[in-house]
């Protein structure tokens, strides 16, 4: 059973972990906390991006010789394949680490990644801490991977003639844009949302092809390394995505009205789509703004 001192480590590690959002695409946001022998706060880190050191490396560095006999505390399981950097299973073995606290296993390593093999090391490995609270960041990406396409957020603006899509001119939108991969423009292009983040070469984006199969796009998007997009699309061109359903949540604008009016001949009133529920609202200069997100699907 985890600790108070390593729920509390496993919680800052949670935090720094989505200071990676979304540059790690199409790596996971992860966050370490390495606690000395002596359980207090030794060194700490996080993932920025792909090709860079993994949060493990981060804090190892950081916490130096105090590591050795100590904790590490990770929002995810730490990796077992050297790839364009070491295997943070064996940088955690090699840093003389006793005990590795886990929120999440990752589960591509199917039982067979670096928990596995930390425990073979004679480390003691403790997974499932805290991992509700690690999924509000790693959720998006655990999503994306079981999916085989990006998370996908439809942002748009109720107005008095109808739909229309979110522009990046409004502060809220222009922060939607921080916290994903790619941005669907009303053009059909797809661009990376903050230029450059992800490292030369790490996304390959393809634009909206005419008669497009929605289904195809974001399958491509994702085998180009995207993990969350967020859709700024008048509703002719979200339609195909949200009948297929690809989208996992909207934004809708709503902009501040008369409080007594009649709606105009054929204006449409829906805020959400077909089968959204709405899960939460946000108060903003000029509009509220409604999230919502697909109903569960129903057996029958
Ligand atoms: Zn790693």
């Amino acid at each position: 059973m985890a600790t108070a001192a390593e729920a509390t480590a496993m919680r800052r590690a949670i935090a720094l972990s989505a200071a990676g959002i979304p540059s790690t695409s199409p790596n996971p946001p992860v966050g370490c906390v390495v606690l000395a022998q002596d359980g207090s706060a030794a060194g700490e880190g996080y993932h920025v991006r792909k090709g860079g050191p993994h949060a493990e490396a981060h804090a190892l560095a950081a916490a130096g010789r105090l590591a050795r006999g100590g904790t590490a505390v990770v929002s995810l399981e730490p990796c077992n394949h050297a790839g364009r950097t070491p295997a943070c299973r064996q940088a955690l073995i090699d840093a003389g680490i006793a005990r590795v606290v886990i929120a999440v296993l990752d589960p591509t390593s199917r039982g067979e990644g670096g928990a596995a093999r930390l425990r073979q090391a004679g480390l003691d490995v403790e997974a499932g801490v805290l991992a509700a609270e690690a999924r509000v960041v790693l959720g998006p990406w655990l999503d994306s991977l079981e999916r085989q396409r990006p998370a996908t957020t439809w942002a748009y603006v109720i107005g008095p003639a109808g739909i229309d899509a979110a522009s990046e001119a409004m502060d809220d939108v222009r922060a939607l844009t921080l916290g994903c991969d790619a941005v669907l423009h009303p053009d059909g292009s797809v661009r990376e949302a903050q230029p450059g983040s992800h490292g030369a070469g790490t996304l390959t984006l393809t634009g909206l092809p005419p008669a497009p199969d929605p289904r195809d796009l974001t399958r491509m998007l994702y085998q180009g390394g995207v993990r969350r997009l967020l859709l700024l699309a008048h509703p002719a061109a979200a339609e195909p995505f949200t009948a297929a359903g690809l989208i996992d949540r909207v934004y809708a604008y709503l902009p501040d009205r008369d409080p007594s009016r009649s709606p105009g001949n054929g204006e449409q009133t829906a805020v959400t789509p077909p089968r959204f529920t709405i899960t939460g609202v946000k108060r903003l200069e000029g509009y509220v703004r409604i999230e919502a997100v697909p109903m569960p699907e129903i057996c029958s």
